[in-house]
């Protein structure tokens, strides 16, 4: 029972006469709420914010008192507090389920504080240490209002939970939580007027100091582009000013301060927090750009020594992307270096072996002066992210009714099955595509209801829903405005131009939005290129999710109607109406095949009857001349008859991603 992995020799806790193996045990007369209940040292996780900044695990001296979770770096008499939690502000402690997953540090007992929208991970050196922490927390908050009732038993880690895989930090909860599991006092009635704690003792002395990254800590975040606030409640960011951020309370907009003292709401994805392992921050970092477009694009600039550091297809990996001119003969080569990692705690990082680095940041920097290996030194981040700014999700905080006066209509681009759509602009500025909604055409209230979950979907490959005109007909919906119209249509009119693996790419642009809509359990039920749009910088975004639910044409609902789309559509669908996140998968690879084909029908020459006997026989569409074999095998992998049997939409993103940074 005393510490069995042996791997805490550093443990700190003072000598004491209520000392128990290890840990400092509550004096049940003893209420003071600054009474050390427990005292031990464990690691603990940064908390992961982005999904790209890299995690770290530091030994730190944790206190629990009534008030207070604390952690210290060293001994607490030092007072070199790093962070705290208040008691009154945990929703929920439990151990973290790792199913024996690596754990990268020396204690492999991890369990999860979860406070406000953060979650801290510890991890404590024995299941018996850890039973005591999760035990003596929980009974300290069993008094709490805001304990949940759902919590996530795994990890969230690179970008998502690995439990429910949902990809938005705040999701709610997968698992039913009891607080009640471990200790044995039951839960007061509910007593919403009362406040059976009272408020917490007046900070202590070293409550002044400055506070790590974590709790109570405060967070500065960069501009990382200019935002015009279109609201009173709203804060304009100026790219490049730092800001403090104040509340987090909603994942889209936060609640920020200026230099000047202006508070007000900006959209998280317009800036970075300023940490030293926060990527984002970075110029030279480019999120999601794969292989092949960071080749076109430092070609493009064409610049000696033109570079940016990226996501490798290894989850979680990075590469740095470097061009050189080759010396005056006019040829120019890209490479592309993996940042490696030591297997050393903390672990450095390196791209030549000899030179190693705590951070990215710091081997970009030594490489920024010295090529040291590399065929020439990192002379010009070149990223796209300079260009253009991401969509919001509305246009501002919780706003998604939108004044039809304050729309102008242009050019009608397009129809479908809901009505016209046309070229807008909003408050004379903001390009917008608007859909008039035709009488008739849609359950319009079970969309309108829908609609504020739908802004709430934000993601850059997603056609991103800004609002709706809901108090006068006809209803209009207004989305990011998409120059080059549908995908299907952009592949015919430009057949023989494209090259193979800009076709995977696009193939890569839906499969990552439908990867987004697969994490927030959310279908799309009508996946086809009819129904992806393409942007001016060539880019694909998924488009339509979710709305089949609300079309009222019997021809289009009923899987034996005109309209259904069953040449789109796995056996369980056209049979039997069920739709998953695997029928998706379905639909995925079929617009695979009319990407590879640039816009050929599938099985053109069948009615839908046809389709679905040749489909229940187990016939599937041929391979595409432009599509490799291994390309093909995925399209065959979507085509499984059983659901259970196709890849995952994060399955797809990996295979995909590797035929594409191997060159093929
Ligand atoms: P519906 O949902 O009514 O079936 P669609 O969404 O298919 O209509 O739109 C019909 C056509 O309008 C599309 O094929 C496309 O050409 C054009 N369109 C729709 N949305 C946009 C947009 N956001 N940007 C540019 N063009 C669009």
């Amino acid at each position: 029972m005393n510490n069995p992995s042996g791997g805490n020799s550093k443990r700190n806790v003072r000598s004491h006469d209520r000392i128990f193996n290890g840990w400092r045990h509550r004096n049940k007369e003893a209420e003071m709420s600054l009474e050390a209940i427990l005292e031990e040292n464990l690691i603990k996780r940064s908390q992961q914010k982005k999904r790209t900044s890299p995690l770290n695990y530091k030994e730190r001296c944790f206190v629990l008192t009534n008030s207070k979770l604390t952690y210290y770096e060293g001994r607490p008499e030092k007072k070199s507090k790093k962070g705290s939690v208040d008691v009154i502000k945990i929703k929920c402690v439990e151990i973290v389920k790792n199913d024996g997953g690596f754990i990268p540090c020396q204690n492999k007992y991890p369990f999860q504080v979860v406070y406000d929208s953060s979650t801290l991970y510890i991890f404590a050196p024995n299941a018996d240490s850890r039973y005591q922490w999760v035990k003596n927390i929980k009974e300290v908050i069993k008094n709490n209002h805001n304990i949940l009732t759902k919590y996530h038993p795994q990890f969230w880690t690179e970008g998502l939970y690995q439990c429910c895989r949902q990809t938005e930090k705040l999701a709610p909860g997968c698992e039913e939580y009891n607080l009640f599991g471990d200790i044995t006092r039951k839960p007061l009635p509910p007593t919403p007027n009362v406040k059976v704690r009272p408020p917490p003792p007046p900070p202590p002395e070293e409550e002044e100091e400055e506070e790590e990254e974590d709790a109570g800590e405060e967070v500065i975040a960069v501009a990382l582009f200019d935002f015009n606030a279109t609201e009173s409640h709203d804060l304009q960011l100026v790219t490049g000013e730092e800001y403090t951020i104040l509340e987090k309370n909603d994942a889209h907009w936060w609640k920020a301060r200026d230099k000047y003292g202006m508070e007000g709401y900006i959209p998280s994805n317009y800036v970075a927090e300023k940490k030293s392992n926060n990527l984002d921050q970075y110029e030279w970092y480019c999120r999601n750009v794969i292989r092949s477009k960071a080749e076109q694009l430092l070609k493009s600039e064409d610049k000696e020594g033109g570079f940016m550091v990226r996501d490798s297809s290894q989850l979680g990996l990075y590469t740095v992307s470097l061009y050189t001119k080759f010396k005056g003969d006019g040829s120019s080569a890209v490479r592309h270096y993996h940042i490696k990692e030591t297997s050393t705690f903390p672990k450095q990082y390196y791209l030549a072996e000899k030179h190693t680095f705590q951070s990215i940041p710091e081997m970009i920097e030594y490489h920024q002066h010295n090529a040291a290996g590399l065929v020439t030194r990192l002379r010009y981040p070149v990223c796209p992210k300079k260009k253009s700014a991401p969509t919001t999700a509305g246009f501002s905080y919780d706003k998604w009714e939108i004044n039809p006066s304050e729309l102008t209509f242009m050019k009608e681009v397009g129809s479908g099955l809901f009505g016209v759509v046309r070229l807008g602009k909003w408050r004379a500025q903001y390009k917008v595509a608007i859909k008039a909604i035709r009488e008739g055409a849609m359950h319009e209230e079970d969309f309108i209801e829908e609609a504020k979950v739908m802004m709430r979907l934000t993601y850059p490959k997603l056609v991103q829903l800004y609002g709706v005109c809901t108090k006068s007909r006809p209803l209009y919906i207004v989305t990011e405005f998409m120059d080059h119209g549908c995908l299907l249509n952009y592949l015919r009119q430009k057949r023989g131009q494209f090259q193979k693996d800009t076709l995977l790419s696009m193939c890569l642009d839906v499969c990552d939005g439908m990867h987004y809509l697969e994490g927030n359990s959310f279908l799309h039920r009508d996946l086809a290129a009819r129904n992806c749009l393409v942007n001016e910088s060539g880019d694909v975004k998924v488009s339509d999710f979710g709305m089949a639910r609300y079309v009222l044409d019997n021809q289009y609902t009923s899987s034996s109607g005109a309209k259904f789309p069953v040449k789109w559509s796995p056996p369980e669908v056209f049979n039997y109406s069920r739709f998953s996140s695997k029928s998706d998968v379905w639909s995925f690879g079929v617009l695979m095949w009319e990407v590879f084909t640039e816009g050929k029908m599938p099985f053109e020459n069948n009615t839908n009857l046809e389709v679905v006997t040749k489909v229940t026989h187990g016939e599937r569409l041929y391979r595409p001349k432009l599509a490799s074999n291994s390309v093909y095998q995925i399209m065959k992998s979507c085509w499984h008859d059983k659901p259970e049997g196709r890849p995952t939409f994060g399955d797809l993103m990996q295979m995909i991603g590797q035929i594409l940074e191997a060159g093929d």
